[in-house]
This record gives structure tokens, sequence and C-alpha cells, in this order.
């Protein structure tokens, strides 16, 4: 087989190996069941993930909770579930090269083996107190979070025009403001919430991030319906009226909520968007492959026609740019370098190429690539979705233009 990426380290290609197995086992036999059964608001999905598992990339399906025991369990036991948490905290220790890698096999199928809803930013930030009661529980899968940054005036300049504020009383903290779009928040157990605590400063020392249990009186929610999920809203509104936490409620340093967030944005809503782009079309392409050999027009398989190959090898190129693209960044972060722009350019890439690629697939497929038993609608969601979701496609284009202007960047290899 001609293969013209590097190879991955010796223990990393057996994890990927083992990893792909169980997802063709575990998860693609129950795709059918899975996506046939939407799931719809005030119906339980019981034993689904839940809070921002569950919203992005989306629970497009519902499954028995037995079978969403099988799925923790196999997880579980297998050491994947926590492989990519640090060894001091009980998991697996693997770096960023292995999470994607980890990543881009889970999302092969539309299915997604559960892992560990562990916010990872919180490692390193939480006190011991905090440790316990949020940290341990969301490692274990026990407790689901949330993350609220964006504001309805506030997306793609969150630091600049956030208006949620907290003020200190006593030894509290008291949060007014409306949070927007901010996925599971109504089922999470507690949410992450960025707010302005100095005006001055903003994202450079005023920005603190607040953990608020749900209930805590104060909050309350609103539905938001987006395309992707037009019969369960999985987005929300958050409003914050008069929150009252305590000091210990606060993670990491009082200011400094914004830098964690940035952190976390980078590694989670930025390199493993380059894994969810390529696990999903390196599968697309597969199913693409096999429908185009078999469906026949005009006395052959469209597989001969070269308006077919073209599509095919167009999707097969983006795969193998994105893959070294992901890799090398991934390869970067693990040898402690400053990977913002890079990836950047990995988010940006994951969501133009993937959206053109998918298209290119469902176009390969016909009426049958339009149809919602199939994963290929919902992939087509995702991969347009990832065009906006964990900033646009032309902030992180701006992000590059400064870095690029600004001679910090090196293209001459
Ligand atoms: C399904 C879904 C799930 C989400 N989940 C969460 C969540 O869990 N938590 C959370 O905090 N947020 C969440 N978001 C919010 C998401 O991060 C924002 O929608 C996104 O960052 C874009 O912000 P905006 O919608 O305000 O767009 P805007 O900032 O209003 O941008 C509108 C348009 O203008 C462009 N634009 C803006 N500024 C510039 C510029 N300087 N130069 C060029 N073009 C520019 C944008 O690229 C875009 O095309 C979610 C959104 C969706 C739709």
């Amino acid at each position: 087989m001609v293969s013209t990426q590097p190879g991955l380290p010796p223990e990393l290609e057996a994890l990927k190996n083992a990893i792909r197995q169980i997802v063709r086992e575990e998860c693609v036999p129950l795709e059918t069941e899975f996506l046939t059964h939407p799931p719809k608001d005030g119906e339980p999905n019981e034993g689904a993930p839940r809070g921002i598992l569950e919203a992005v990339p989306g629970i497009l399906g519902t499954l028995p909770p037995e079978q969403w025991a099988r799925l923790h369990q196999v997880s579980k036991e297998t050491g994947i579930y926590t492989s990519f948490v640090p060894e001091e905290y009980g998991g697996g220790g693997m770096g960023a090269l292995g999470h994607v890698v980890l990543e881009e096999e889970i999302q092969k199928s539309i299915l997604h083996l559960p892992t560990s809803p562990v916010p990872m930013f919180m490692i390193g930030a939480c006190t011991p107190e905090q440790e316990e009661k949020y940290l341990y529980p969301a490692i274990n899968g026990d407790l689901y979070y949330a993350f609220g940054q964006t504001e309805p005036q506030a997306g793609s300049d969150p630091g600049g025009m956030m208006q949620t504020r907290a003020v200190k009383d006593g030894d509290d903290w008291v949060i007014n403001g409306t949070k927007m779009f901010i996925s599971g928040a109504a089922s999470a157990d507690y949410l992450l919430v960025q707010a302005v605590t100095d005006a001055e400063k903003r994202q450079r020392g005023g920005i603190t991030m607040f953990v608020i249990d749900n209930p805590t009186p104060g909050m309350t929610f609103e539905p938001i319906y987006v395309w992707t999920m037009p019969t369960k809203a999985q987005q929300n509104m958050v409003h914050l009226d008069n929150v009252r936490v305590p000091q210990t409620q606060v993670l990491g340093e009082v200011g400094y909520g914004f830098t964690l967030g940035q952190q976390w944005l980078v590694h989670h809503d930025r390199l493993l968007r380059g894994s969810m782009a390529l696990g999903i079309l390196s599968r697309a392409l597969d199913m693409a492959i096999d429908w185009a050999k078999q469906r026949v027009t005009y006395g052959r398989p469209i597989a001969d026609r070269q308006a077919i190959q073209w599509m095919l090898t167009d999707v097969y190129t983006d795969i193998m740019a994105l893959r070294a693209l992901t890799r090398e960044t991934a390869e970067k972060a693990d040898a402690g370098e400053d990977v913002r722009v890079e990836a950047s350019m990995v988010k940006y890439c994951a969501g133009e190429w993937g959206w053109r690629s998918i298209d290119k697939i469902m176009q390969v497929f016909g009426g049958i690539g339009e149809t919602v038993d199939l994963p290929i609608p919902h992939w087509y969601h995702m991969l347009r979705h990832a065009r906006i979701g964990g900033g646009t496609s032309e902030i992180h284009k701006f992000v590059m233009a400064r870095a690029l202007l600004d001679g910090r960047v090196n293209y001459h290899g």
C-alpha cells in the first residue's frame, strides 16, 4: 500500500490500530440504530455522554442505556477513556500527538466512543478542594461541564466585548450577564463561566473563570435551536442574574480566566478539530470509494468516470495534507513549542477543507448521500459548523495574518 506520510512511533501505531479495531467492532455496527432514533427535546437519552460532549459536535441519535453502558465499559477497560489525562491524575499520560491520533480514530464512527469529559485546563488550575469536588469526578465521567465564553455581543472578540461582570461582595462574587450558544449548559453539572473582573485590563488580567454549580439561584437557561439539531436544543442562552458564588469557586488566579480558556481552546477546539475532520473524511472516503465502484450508470460503474475520480482524489489530497499539518503541530506542542498560530491553521484547514471535501463525498453518493440514516449529512453539518464554532475561519486567518505580518512565522522551511 502506498503511504506518503512518515510513520508514528511504534507504541502510537499499535494504539491507533487497537482503537481502530474497537471503533470498527463496537461503534460502527450500532450506527444505524443510533441514527434512526434521533433525540427529541424532553426525552431522555439515558446513559449518553452529557454536557459539552453531548452538543459539540453533537449527539445525533439515541441508544438503549445498556448499549451506552457497554461503550463506556469498553472505553474504560481499555484505558482509552482517560488515556490523555496526565499519569499523576490516574490517566494514560498521552501527549498531544497521541491525542490527535486517538481522536481521529474515534471520529471514524458517527457514534463516538465515550471519553473522559474533563476540561483539561482544570488540571493544574484547581485548588485541592476543587480537585476533589470537580476534577476527579470529571475525569471519571461522574460530572459533566459546559464552557461559557460567548455572549450576544461577544463572539469573535470575547476579550474586547465581554459584558458579563463579577463584582466582589465580602467573601463572595456576584455575577451578572448573559452567555449565548453555550453547548450542553442546561444538562451540565457545572458551568465554567468567564466574567470581567477588571474592565480596564479585560483579557490581559481582567477576566476571571468561575465554576458555577447547576443549579445555582439566579442562573436560568433558554433553549437555542440550531439547524444541525432542530428537534433538540443543545445550545442555550444562560442568564446570570445576581448569581452569588464564594471565592472558592474561582478557577485559577483572579483575572487570568481568559488565558486559561485560550490555552484550552488551542488544544481542544483547534488541534482536535483537525482530528475530527480527518476521522470523518477518511471513513467517508472509504464509503464513497465502495459506492462509486458498485453504482452503475450508462453501463459502467461511476468510479470509471473522471468526474468522480477527481472528486475522490481531491478528498484524498485534503486528508493527507491535513494529517501532516495536524500531526506536525501536535509534535511541536509535545516539544513545548508555542503552537497558537499553527493550531489556528489546523482549525482553519479542518473547517474549510473538511467542508469542501464532505460536499464532494455527498456529491459522489447522489441522492442517497442526503438520507439521514447514513452518517453523511450529519458529517456535513459537523464540518460546516467547524467553520464557525471554536472561532470562525476568518478569525483564525486574522490570527495567522498578524503572525505573518509581524514576522513571527517561518514559511521557508
Ligand atoms: C452550535 C454552536 C455551539 C457553540 N458552543 C459554544 C460553547 O459551548 N461555548 C461558547 O462559549 N460558545 C459557543 N459557541 C459560540 C461560537 O464560538 C461563536 O458563534 C463563534 O466564535 C462566532 O462568534 P459569533 O457567532 O458572535 O460571530 P460574529 O463574531 O458576530 O461574526 C460574524 C461574522 O463576522 C466575521 N468577523 C468577525 N470579526 C471579524 C474580523 N475582525 N475580521 C473579519 N471577519 C470578522 C466572522 O468570521 C463571521 O463571519 C457555539 C456556537 C454554535 C453555533
